[in-house]
């Protein structure tokens, strides 16, 4: 080793222990890392029921390190968010979206033209969407299962778009809501690929859910009743039997897996139900009965208002849905709201979703308004797309309120939503993952 090597390593060595001890004497390795201060002139924290006034969140990395009152000195090293003039709170929870399709009148041609390619960049611009608008996790209900990918290229920062929790591939019955194949030709041959997850007995529901295990989704969607989109009759009639469902549940209850059912119609709410699935999506025409079972099993109504008043909107634009899709889309417009305030009336549990999709991405938050219009208090409505929602996700230990521990995601509104829901409209705020996406 010639002289100046050794120098060289002699200092690098002595630097070395030098910088140790500084670590050591400091002992949290805290002190080092950069710290963002959010100054909150309101802050609605997911826990309590009131707003505070003049808080600052402290966020390292991607956790929030502190919630602390009053507007904690900045050091030299931490960045300042300003957000005294704004109402902060906390990332919402959309339970259900379909992130890979948008309504259009070309809707129905675009399933049989789209390759997954094509499904992927629509997807991932809708995922951008939805996070600019607030949402900052979301679970996916069903599609071509390509969102499984986009999940992941999300999580790993390759894209930027929401915390997705994805079904995969809606398990359905032949010619069932969620058939990938209705309305086409008959004489037609499609790839198994299509029509995975089309299930006819116990056995096939059992080999379906285990296939989406091995795809690599987060939970299971199942369509208990006809739907209203599908080219189709009934969107009230049951189409799963109880072996069936029973067997879905149990092969998803081995794997972690909680189960959404899609439901209309009160005979298939209430099978999904006794099954033991843990949400019912939309649940448009339950009766007292299923309201009773609802209550009795601590399951979950996730309203999707804002679908209902969007297809019962485009219902009256002709020739925008299938023949067969108009008389079923205006039944069901009209009764999802009065439903839902039905349902939050008679205590049944409720948690926030939309079905964003089936309305253009982004405006999930009109569902609030929606929601507190028929009697559900604002602080409700808000906890719905949050602690609620972590807790069917089991993410509540992560995410769902603003406390030190938790994952930074964190938004913010020009005013506060205790007094005017309106305002979630228009999240001039995000941050996801202590990551800052969108800026007043
Ligand atoms: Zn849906």
């Amino acid at each position: 080793m010639n002289s100046t090597i050794r120098l060289f390593c002699v200092h690098s060595l002595a630097c070395l222990t030098f910088c140790t001890a500084i670590l050591l004497a400091f002992s949290a390795p805290s002190a080092f890392a950069q710290k963002t201060l959010i100054y909150c002139g309101t802050l609605i924290d997911g826990v309590k029921n009131d707003a505070q006034s003049e808080m600052t969140i402290v966020v390292e990395g991607k956790k929030i390190v502190s919630v602390a009152k009053g507007y904690t000195k900045a050091e030299a090293n931490d960045k300042v968010v300003d957000l005294k003039t704004k109402t902060v709170t906390p990332g919402f929870i959309d339970l259900h979206v379909h992130i890979e399709s948008e309504t259009s009148r070309d809707q129905y041609l675009k399933r049989m033209s789209y390759s997954m390619a094509d499904i992927a960049y629509e997807a991932q611009k809708n995922g951008l969407t939805t996070l600019m608008a607030g949402f900052t996790t979301v679970r996916d209900m069903g599609g071509s299962g390509v969102n499984i990918a986009l999940r992941n290229a999300i999580n790993k920062g390759t894209v930027v778009g929401p915390r997705i929790f994805t079904s995969g591939k809606s398990i359905a019955t032949t010619g069932g809501h969620g058939d990938p194949t209705n309305g086409f030709r008959t004489d037609a041959q499609f790839p198994d690929a299509l029509t995975n997850g089309v299930v006819n007995s116990a056995d096939e529901a059992r080999q379906a859910v285990r296939q989406r295990y091995k795809d690599g989704v987060d939970c299971i969607k199942i369509t208990a009743t006809g739907g209203v989109l599908s080219i189709a009759k009934n969107g009230k009639a049951p189409q799963f039997m109880d072996d069936e469902l029973d067997a879905i549940i149990k092969t998803a209850k081995d794997y972690g897996f909680h189960v959404a059912a899609h439901a209309h119609g009160a005979e298939g709410i209430k099978r999904a139900l006794k099954a033991g699935v843990t949400t019912i999506e939309h649940g448009t025409f339950m009766d007292d009965e299923a309201i009773a079972i609802f209550k009795q099993k601590g399951a979950y109504l996730v309203p999707t208002i804002t679908a209902g008043k969007t297809v019962a909107d485009s219902a009256k634009v002709p020739g925008y849905y299938h023949a067969l899709v108009v008389p079923k889309a205006i039944e069901t417009g009209k009764q999802s709201q009065e439903t839902f305030a039905k349902a939050y009336k008679a205590g049944v549990k409720i948690a926030f979703g939309t079905d964003a999709g089936v309305f253009l991405h982004g405006r999930n938050a009109k569902e609030f308004e929606y929601m507190t219009e028929v009697g559900m208090p604002p602080i409700e409505a808000l906890k719905s797309a949050t602690m609620t929602a972590a807790e069917i996700l089991d993410m509540k230990d992560q995410l769902g309120s603003l406390e030190s521990g938790k994952l930074a995601d964190i938004i913010a509104v020009d005013e506060n939503p205790l007094k005017n829901i309106k305002t979630l409209q228009n999240v001039v705020f995000v941050m996801k993952d202590g990551v800052v996406y969108k800026k007043p």
